[in-house]
């Protein structure tokens, strides 16, 4: 069996005018890698990849590291402890970050709220029809939100489509950020890539950092096809795993898992908590946020 955690931000320090970024510390991480290792075995990207039903099926207990989103700080904080520890692991890459030297509309937006209060980012955003029972849905969605929080999180993600989304934050982004600045200072360089191909320890998080399963069958093949491609000419290397980004149900469907494979990758994987057994889509492999997982913050809540 194999259980997967999956890490955002490892930072020493997490201060913020606004909290808006989560993670953990380097030894934050590092206890929760020695508590992991007490239970059971790292496996390998290429492990994955080649021995995928032994791992899944096998009655021992596996362990898989993995870091979406291409940060700096985890090439910088995390892969030193792990070489360390002697762990491997695998770093989901945009490739969009790099080929269009843009930063991502997520981080866009986790950078505008640690400056930016909920109240004038709401302000900030067009007119939109926000119901009574629009409110009590974000309420709902976001329960760990308080409640303008909430409104602000649901209005960027459910009210405006993507790309609505995506030139509103612009605007915003650019208005209080140096994007050349945030790309350099936010992602590893191209250097660090190669140094983790070299260590097969490189996958995709697709081109642009989008939900996967809300475009159309074109975009889809594209924002696959491309990142791999990108990353595999870049690295002269096989790129053969992906995680969906968000990888919710509605972002990681079967048929985004169809052009995941039809596009030559070999594991796919969602958000969806729970450990990996014997049955699954190889494309549609479950990973828990490392909040989840033993040393975790949430691990006594669930
Ligand atoms: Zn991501």
């Amino acid at each position: 069996m194999l259980t997967v955690s999956n890490y955002h931000y490892i930072r020493t320090d997490f201060k913020s005018k606004y909290a808006s970024i989560f993670g953990l510390t380097p030894n934050e991480f590092k206890n929760q890698l020695l508590l992991l290792k007490s239970q059971g075995d790292f496996i390998k990207p290429s492990d994955l990849v080649f021995n995928t039903n032994e791992i899944l099926k096998s009655k021992e207990n596996f362990f898989f590291i993995t870091f979406d989103d291409g940060l700096k700080e985890q090439f910088d904080f995390a892969l030193p402890i792990l070489e360390e520890l002697n762990i491997p692991a695998i770093f989901f890459i945009n490739s969009r970050n790099y080929e269009e030297q843009k930063v991502s509309t997520v981080h866009k937006i986790h950078l505008l709220r640690s400056i930016i209060s909920c109240s004038e980012f709401l302000q900030k955003l067009p007119n939109i029809f926000f119901s009574d029972s629009d409110k009590i849905t974000a309420i709902n969605t976001y329960k760990y939100d308080n409640e303008e929080s909430a409104i602000l999180k649901y209005i960027l993600n459910f009210k405006l489509d993507f790309e609505q989304q995506e030139k509103i934050v612009k605007n915003l982004f650019d208005n209080h950020f140096d994007e050349g600045e945030v790309l350099n200072s936010l992602y590893m360089s191209k250097k660090n890539l190669n140094d983790l191909s070299k260590k097969g320890f490189l996958g995709s998080h697709s081109h642009s950092h989008y939900p996967l399963g809300l475009l159309n069958s074109n975009h889809i093949k594209f924002e696959l096809e491309n990142s791999k491609k990108y990353l595999e000419k870049l690295t002269e290397a096989k790129i053969e795993i992906l995680s969906y980004p968000y990888g919710t149900m509605e972002t990681s469907t079967n048929e985004v898992a169809e052009f995941a494979k039809n596009a030559g990758y070999k594991i796919g994987f969602t958000t969806k908590r729970g450990i990996n057994t014997s049955a699954e889509n190889h494309l549609l492999l479950n990973r828990f946020d490392c909040n989840d997982l033993i040393g975790g913050k949430n691990y006594n809540k669930i």
